[in-house]
């Protein structure tokens, strides 16, 4: 039997990772994690504590007593904090600004790459977010990094934060992919890059089913050359 793969989705914010992991770990029977929603997660978690997301020593503190979990339900995948479900109060405007701001924290991602490396070591999982194939699992077996134009990606912010009932401006959105964007790459602890050996793949033209098929093209791919015996 073929050994399961460890697959890393990265990319900025609205490139798609989230539906592309989702569609591709089902395709595949694989486990689809969702490494932003955990930054979230602390994030919201910081901001009830009321602590300062440039306090490093209090996130490093409130990251080692916070619980975050994985639910697969009927519904979709949900994210516990400390047994809540916040799978919807992790994706407002604010939190995701506050995100980047917390996710910068030394601390507070070492904490999350050990977790994330406990949960996808096993492989037979896609990982999601803007670190996985360079720090969390640089020997991935497949690497992917999705990118789309920011003003596209800052549509699709809009639409999706819209569809939820949420009423926010479509320049405001843009602007704010942008701006976090710029955090994510010019942090110094593990800041958005692309890994050399990873494919990159822009949406800004192509349809989810078109990226998708890419994608899977590319797993295909990789499973025949290291096991060509086994190829279908
Ligand atoms: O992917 P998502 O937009 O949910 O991520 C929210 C934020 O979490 C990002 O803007 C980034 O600051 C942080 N993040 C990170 N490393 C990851 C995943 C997310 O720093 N692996």
């Amino acid at each position: 039997m073929q050994p399961e793969l460890i697959i890393a989705i990265d990319g900025p914010s609205g490139a798609g990772k989230s539906t592309l992991s989702k569609l591709l770990a089902r395709e595949l029977g694989y486990v689809n994690i969702d490494t932003g929603a955990m930054y979230r997660s602390v994030a919201l978690a910081a901001k009830r504590r009321g602590i300062d997301p440039i306090d490093e020593k209090a996130l490093a503190g409130l990251v080692r007593s916070v619980r975050i979990q994985f639910l697969r339900a009927s519904e979709g995948e949900r994210v516990l904090l400390d047994g809540e479900d916040v799978s919807g109060v992790i994706r407002t405007p604010e939190v995701s600004l506050l995100t980047s701001r917390v996710s910068a924290c030394a601390g507070v991602r070492r904490a999350m790459v050990d977790l994330q490396r406990e949960l996808g070591t096993r492989g037979g999982v896609v990982l999601e977010g803007r670190d996985i194939g360079t720090v969390v699992f640089p020997r991935a077996d497949v690497k992917f990094f999705l990118s789309a134009s920011a003003t596209e990606r800052g549509r699709r912010r809009y639409e999706e934060l819209r569809a939820k009932g949420l009423m926010v401006e479509l320049e405001q959105t843009i602007a704010d992919v942008e701006a976090r964007d710029a955090a994510d790459s010019a942090r110094e602890c593990a800041p958005l890059v692309q890994a050399e050996d990873a494919l990159v793949i822009d949406s800004t033209a192509l349809s989810i089913e078109e990226v998708l098929q890419a994608m899977l093209r590319e797993v295909r791919r990789k499973k025949e050359s290291s096991h060509p015996e086994s190829a279908a």
